[in-house]
């Protein structure tokens, strides 16, 4: 078993602290590997190295720190096998899905690196005669990056793609739960020309490590994405220094199933969304609404498409569709959930208990039937792979009920009617909606929910710019 080391200023380097935090693979419940609990001296000399650095980069042409993002997605491509096992070990996707996120890593790269020559001011007309109006985007400073741990890899370059091209840098807290791939990624960032501070990766818990780097005066901007009692905490550490909130929070996502639907198509959308990475994915759909005349055909085809979903540890089989959950604490929100809406009249379809496995989280894959808005499986994320279907009638109520949460990340609906899609897109409240297909956002797109979903958001050019502040010049002739 390895013991590894925070990296600050382009080196591997222990913790003040002497703790470690011991990190398991969720299949088998065995340790892999330690991190350091870091203390607050860790944090700031992280934060230190960081800011020392940044007054250079900042004065590095785009172009030239673009090359350097691209040497990086490079160096990813080069070792995507490894560092796939590594992140389903820790994490438990499947295998397969951990190869796409490694790829999609070093093509997020790839695309922030493109946006070096692109980022662009303004020239706005004055009142004044021989005036000049001047509008720059400038580096905001030092970046804090907090993340989960459902795509611990991707979210590293989801934080640092677009600190570092805009002349930013940046401090990573991992996920306790996934810190080992950010091991590897900073691995790679060592056999790499890169200028020492620019990423620094520090470990430990929310409430030790996470906390020093969201409370610290010297952070420009935290971009954290958790859940939403995290993100109010993390506020609340930076209220004080005033410190700008980029926040990805939890989501409960919507999908509506109209009568005139491809039936099929829906059923293999909401299946593929609820079953990837054992249902623990932000944007995916967590509560369906189906529209009265085909629930039984709906709710019958999900259930046996449900049923015939292959679980189990990902690095035994590499067919299994879906792994384990992370820990014991999201098994258990799972099982009240699924139990609590048993209690008020929910159907169990298919699933409900624990699932089979060596000792892992698994749970089965279920669908609950003849649920109510009331019921807490259709209002509280589950992040598993359980399914509550509503029935309605008019599509007036399927869509206030998809707009009655405390959530607003995605939404889906299911229709062949072009004037129904675009009521939908027009009354539904989210960030983001899919029209027949399963919910997954592009890195050109913007990923950002609305009410306690978030606050900013991320990818694409409004992404991009999140990590840019404004200056304005007024420039007088005499
Ligand atoms: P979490 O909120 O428990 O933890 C997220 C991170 O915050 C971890 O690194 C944790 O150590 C840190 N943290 C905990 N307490 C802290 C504190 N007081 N101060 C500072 N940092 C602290 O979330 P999780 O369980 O790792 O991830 C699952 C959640 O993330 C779900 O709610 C999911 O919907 C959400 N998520 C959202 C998106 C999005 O794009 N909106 C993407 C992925 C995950």
């Amino acid at each position: 078993m390895k013991n590894y080391e925070n990296f600050i200023n382009g080196r591997f380097v222990g913790s003040e602290s002497g703790e470690r935090i011991e990190v398991r693979n969720p299949a088998t419940g065995n340790v892999i590997c330690t991190v350091p609990e870091s203390s607050q001296q860790d944090v700031d000399a992280a934060i230190a190295s960081a800011q020392a650095a940044q007054r250079s980069w900042e004065k590095e042409p785009a172009a030239n720190r673009a090359r350097l993002l691209k040497s990086l997605a490079e160096k990813i491509r080069q070792h995507v096998e490894p560092i796939a096992r590594v992140i389903t070990e820790e994490q438990g996707k499947t295998l397969g899905l951990a190869r796409v996120e490694v790829e999609f890593t070093a093509d997020y790269l790839e695309y922030m690196a493109e946006w070096g020559r692109r980022i662009e001011g303004e020239i706005i007309e004055s009142d004044r005669p021989g005036e000049t109006i001047l509008l720059f985007r400038r580096p905001i400073g030092v970046i804090g990056g907090i993340l989960p741990w459902n795509f611990p890899f991707f979210l590293i370059a989801r934080k640092a793609g677009p600190a570092l091209i805009t002349g930013n840098t940046i401090v990573i807290k991992p996920s306790e739960e996934t810190p080992h791939n950010a091991v590897k990624f900073c691995e790679l960032l060592a056999e790499l020309d890169f200028p020492p501070g620019l990423i620094n990766v520090v470990h430990g818990r929310g409430p030790g490590a996470g906390r020093a780097l969201a409370s610290s005066a010297q952070i420009g901007m935290i971009s954290f994405t958790g859940s939403v009692d995290t993100g109010s905490a993390v506020m609340a550490a930076g209220a004080k220094n005033i410190t700008k909130m980029n926040l990805e929070l939890g989501g409960k996502a919507p999908a509506i199933v109209m009568a005139d639907a491809d039936i099929d198509l829906s059923v293999r959308a909401i299946k593929a969304s609820r079953v990837i990475n054992s249902g623990q994915v932000c944007n995916c759909a967590e509560r369906v609404y189906v529209q009265r005349s085909v629930a039984e055909e709906f709710i019958d085809k999900l259930s046996r498409a449900m049923r015939a979903t292959h679980y189990g540890d990902p690095l035994q089989d590499e067919t299994v569709e879906y792994g384990p959950l992370i820990n014991e604490a999201g098994y258990r929100k799972v099982e009240r959930l699924v139990g609590s809406a048993l209690q008020a009249g929910a159907t169990l379809r298919t699933g409900g208990k624990r699932g089979e496995g060596t000792g892992g989280f698994y749970y089965e894959p279920t669908v609950l039937a003849g649920c109510t808005q009331a019921m807490d499986v259709v209002r509280q994320e589950i992040f598993g792979p359980v399914i509550p279907v509503v029935e309605f009638d008019e599509l007036d109520e399927a869509i206030a009920c998809a707009n009655d949460s405390e959530y607003g990340l995605t939404s889906s609906i299911y229709t062949r009617d072009l004037n129904v899609a675009l009521r939908a897109c027009q009354e539904i409240r989210f960030g983001e909606t899919y029209i027949n297909r399963e919910n997954f956002e592009a890195m050109q797109g913007f990923h950002a929910g609305w009410r306690k979903s978030g606050i900013g958001g991320a990818d694409g050019r409004h992404g991009l710019y999140e990590f840019l502040q404004t200056h304005i010049v007024y420039m007088q002739r005499y």
